[in-house]
């Protein structure tokens, strides 16, 4: 684990909010600007463009005849020395962007000129645990007021228009490695009819016990709270509600049934929920990914003896479906039962309908393209009504590669909605008297097929645009026992290369059969989100400083600008006196140069930096 030291005092001068100007008293944000983020075009409110994380937005000023001309309009830098990874996605709203950064940091920012209106930075402890760089993903905007994460495990509400906090609440602990590094989201109770605030929590490599918050507004109380890990107990309203699955948590090595004694892990569990939500408004639904049990090593979790398939270390690594109103758990679908590679399943959870080929019936679908290499379609209704839960893998509607070279398992069965194991790809334990395991060859590596870096999905073309990346790693078990603050793996590592000729590689997919439309090869990796547009194009950033334009049809490179650093953030766009803005942040860091071995040295030559650049078509 590498250690982030906040201890140079040049670093603490002007912590907090500071205004540049007059307050900029603008227009406050309801609920039905944000249940209509993705038709509305002057405006970005959400995490994902819209309440079903498709990032695709109805503008087409730039588009596949006009891209060529792009140019900038303005850059603002992020300054100070805090450079590091810059993932966040900006929202934007009535003129004004705002756009969180590396250190717990944000900015409000003039959207045509590029000027300064206020700063906030977060007062950070020393001794923070984040597992994959000093990022944020970006934050939440409602009413009067900006919301989002910090590293040491809070949640600060900021007045829009001047940058005060109005709230700040810790809601985990940091010393034993909670920490955030996603956007929260705004989702509204249809039963209730109140407007809430759902974020997750970080720390899987520490052995954290992941929870999903939903939250008020105003004030920032908890309304309810749900952890991730079967058998552990839930809150509504200040009081335990009900436990996550079964309370005796038959799928972990400590049930009555298996009396192992290995209760450790099952303590310690993992499975946090750290990207951010999309919502299933007609079903009142939360839809969000959960993070890898943890530790990694999964013997920790298998009763001796047994094959790790019979223990799904539930409800870790799948998508979830969360009653908006009661923080119930309605359904589930394992991504990776017992994961025991770091996949994960925290990669956004797209909504999307599609008309069946054989029935000619309306699907309404979730998409997910998972770090185990495999892209999932299933049927969110099914999921949300219940199917899945106890758990079962009915919804599953197709899985498919999206990356070459997969080895942990050769395919779903579509019966089971189960992967079809390769049990050699389990490494093995060390023999006796050793400290560690062979090592076996494993691909996708835990970076994954894809990773955090949203993918987004057009309805023009019916594809799904995914930022994928080709390598593999050497992996073996070490021991592992859990110790407070502590890395909690038991797993040993190093990232390899897969293809000689690329790593990164852009794929479109189609959701109805799987087949990939057509590719485009980067040699770094990717490590950015992608955005659609209805101009036909595929906006991303590359690792060696790029923010490109494809044609969302045929994959051609349409345009390209350097902006003079990694980009490994989130693309957006927006409307404004008749204009269209192509926003993102530029700033090499997030995890593969801390933890991607080769690919971290192939990465060493990028040059540090911290700007987000707005780019327009030149005035006729
Ligand atoms: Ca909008
Ligand atoms: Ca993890």
């Amino acid at each position: 684990m590498k250690a982030f030291s906040l201890r140079n005092p040049a670093l603490l001068v002007a912590l907090g909010a500071v205004m540049y100007g007059p307050a900029h008293a603008g227009k406050t944000v309801s609920w039905e600007d944000i249940v209509n983020d993705d038709k509305t075009t002057g405006d970005v409110l959400t995490y994902g463009l819209g309440m079903k994380a498709q990032r695709h937005s109805p503008l087409k000023q730039i588009n596949t005849k006009t891209v060529a001309g792009l140019l900038p309009a303005w850059s603002y830098s992020f300054g100070g020395e805090k450079q590091r990874g810059q993932e966040g996605q900006a929202l934007v709203h009535d003129g004004v962007v705002y756009i969180t950064q590396s250190y717990s940091r944000m900015a409000a920012i003039e959207a045509k000129t590029g000027k300064r209106l206020w700063t906030y930075e977060h007062r950070l402890p020393d001794d923070i645990r984040p597992c994959c760089d000093v990022v944020n993903r970006g934050a939440a905007i409602y009413g009067d007021k900006v919301y989002f994460g910090t590293l040491d495990a809070g949640m600060v509400a900021l007045n829009k228009d001047t940058g005060k906090v109005v709230w700040s609440k810790k809601w985990g602990d940091h010393k034993v490695g909670y920490t955030m590094s996603g956007a929260p989201f705004i989702v509204k109770d249809a039963k209730s009819g109140r407007v809430m605030l759902v974020h997750g929590s970080s720390g899987d490599e520490f052995g954290v016990v992941g929870y999903l918050f939903a939250r008020d507004v105003d004030t920032g109380e908890e309304i309810w709270a749900r952890p991730m890990v079967e058998g552990h107990m839930g809150r509504l309203n200040g009081k335990d509600s009900t436990p996550t699955g079964d309370a005796k948590a038959p799928s972990w090595p400590n049930d009555p049934k298996h009396p192992t004694g290995k209760v450790e892990a099952w303590s310690h569990g993992g499975g946090a929920p750290w990207q951010t939500a999309s919502f299933d408004v007609e079903q009142n639904m939360v839809v969000i990914g959960t993070g890898n049990p943890a530790p990694w090593n999964t013997w920790a979790r298998t009763a001796d003896g047994d094959s790790p398939t019979k223990w799904p270390s539930l409800f870790t690594s799948g998508q979830a479906y969360v009653d908006a109103g009661t923080g119930e758990l309605k359904g589930f679908f394992s991504h990776t039962p017992n994961d025991a590679w770091d996949f994960s399943g925290n990669n956004s959870v797209l909504l999307f309908e599609y008309k069946d080929p054989k029935t000619g019936k309306q699907v309404k679908a979730s998409a997910h393209a998972d770090r185990n290499g495999y892209f999932f379609v299933t049927d969110r209704e099914k999921l949300a009504q219940g199917a899945g839960y106890p758990w079962k893998q009915s919804a599953l509607i197709g899985a498919w590669p999206f990356v070459d070279g997969i080895t942990w398992a050769s395919g779903f069965d579509p019966k089971t909605g189960l992967p079809k194991v390769d049990e050699a790809q389990y490494p093995p334990k060390p023999k006796a008297g050793a400290d560690k395991g062979d090592s076996i060859f494993v691909s996708p590596p835990f970076l994954g097929g894809t990773n955090w870096m949203p993918m987004s999905y057009s309805p023009e073309t019916g594809l799904f645009y995914i930022p994928a990346n080709h390598w593999a790693m050497d992996y073996w078990t070490e021991h592992v026992a859990y110790k407070k603050g502590a890395a909690y793996l038991g797993q040993g590592f190093r990232i390899k290369r897969l293809f000689d000729d690329h790593v990164g590689v852009l794929r479109a997919i189609d959701p109805k059969t799987g087949k990939i439309a057509w590719e485009h090869k980067e040699t770094f990796p990717l490590w950015a989100g992608t955005l659609t547009t209805a101009g036909g194009l595929v906006f991303t950033g590359t690792s060696d400083g790029y923010v490109k334009a494809f044609d969302a049809r045929t994959g051609e490179e349409a345009w390209k600008f350097q902006t003079g650093s990694g980009v490994v953030s989130v693309p957006v766009t927006w409307e404004q006196d008749g204009e269209q803005y192509i926003g993102i942040s530029s700033g090499y860091g997030g995890a593969v140069p801390l933890w991607g071995g080769d690919m971290a040295e192939l990465t060493k030559q990028v040059s540090q930096g911290g700007s987000f650049w707005a780019f327009k078509l030149p005035k006729r």
